[in-house]
């Protein structure tokens, strides 16, 4: 049984539950810590940490950007992020002005396929959320143009759909120095979805490293046993913080389960008192 989960979302992106929902969910499971790492917003911070408060469950702010790379996908997390940052929230505006140019122009894509959707139909399923593609598949779910969600993307709006619009991203050095500029602790998120052989994945974490990269995540919903143990070697030979979560979405990602991921997850504590000894030993604060 899972007494932490590093990575997870809320309304505020694209989950279905409001952290205090998540909380609250959390503390049921038995977690003793999650971290709210919504993409790329901290909106949801503020009312993730009092539910914490509430709850009696440590609640870690934190948030998820997706970086730039020529290949897979490269998340980084930012641990132990102020609830309300400033420099990042300016830099998470801009990222969150250019998604509303993109979501129109993926809009403008599905309406010449001859599709019956507009901007504000997306907009009011969203509700406060930063809007996103799954909120476009919902929609095309819910006007029967697609049976489900990974219909919409294999057809539409994944990379090989018609309607695809790539999202315009931070690099990771860009990434890494807002984090560490609000004083995070920077993991890098589910090292499969690089798609890197270990050797290379190696030298791209010694890169990021000599950059400010703290940690990876080594447990994983998705991770095998393999990869997991590959990831942990890594961990342990280039002095890596260690971290493990979920990825919970809520009912968007049904198979996915808090603390638990595919049923593979048993996150010990132990994890989180080896990053806050080691932001302690950097003279960071703690939650
Ligand atoms: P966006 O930030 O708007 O590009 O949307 C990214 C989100 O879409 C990811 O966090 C996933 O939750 C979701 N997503 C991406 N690909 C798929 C897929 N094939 N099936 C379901 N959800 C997906
Ligand atoms: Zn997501
Ligand atoms: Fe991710
Ligand atoms: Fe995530």
């Amino acid at each position: 049984m899972s007494e932490i989960d590093l990575h997870t979302h809320s309304t505020a992106s694209d989950g279905t539950y409001s952290p205090t929902e998540l909380v609250k969910a959390g503390q049921e499971t038995g977690l003793k810590a999650l971290a709210l790492t919504d993409h790329d917003t901290t909106k949801g911070l503020p009312e993730a940490v009092s539910a914490g408060h509430k709850f009696g469950l440590e609640v870690i702010p934190g948030c998820e950007l997706s970086v730039e790379y020529p290949q897979g996908q490269m998340h980084i997390v930012g641990l132990w992020l102020p609830t309300s940052p400033k420099s990042l929230g300016q830099e998470l505006d801009y990222l969150r002005n250019r998604r509303h140019a993109r979501n129109e122009r993926i809009i403008d894509k599905l309406t010449s396929l001859g599709i019956d959707i507009n901007y504000e139909q997306v907009k009011n399923l969203a509700g406060e959320a930063t809007i996103g593609r799954p909120h476009i598949a919902r929609v095309l779910c819910q006007k029967k143009v697609v049976r489900n969600i990974q219909e919409a993307f294999d057809q539409f709006i994944g990379p090989q759909g018609q309607a695809y619009v790539p999202k315009e991203k931070f690099t990771p050095q860009k990434a890494i120095q807002i984090l560490k500029q609000e004083k995070a602790t920077v993991i890098l998120a589910h090292p499969y979805s690089l798609e890197l052989q270990t050797n290379q994945l190696r030298l791209e974490l010694i890169k990021l490293q000599s950059i400010g990269l703290d940690g990876m995540e080594v447990f994983y919903s998705e991770h095998d046993p393999k990869q997991t143990s590959t990831y942990l070697g890594l961990c342990q030979e280039l002095g890596l913080l260690i971290s493990g979560g979920s990825d919970f979405h809520g009912r968007v990602k049904p198979n996915i389960f808090l603390g638990k991921g595919k049923g593979n997850l048993d996150l010990k504590y132990e994890l989180l008192e080896k990053m806050k000894d080691y932001r302690t030993e950097q003279g960071l604060w703690i939650t």
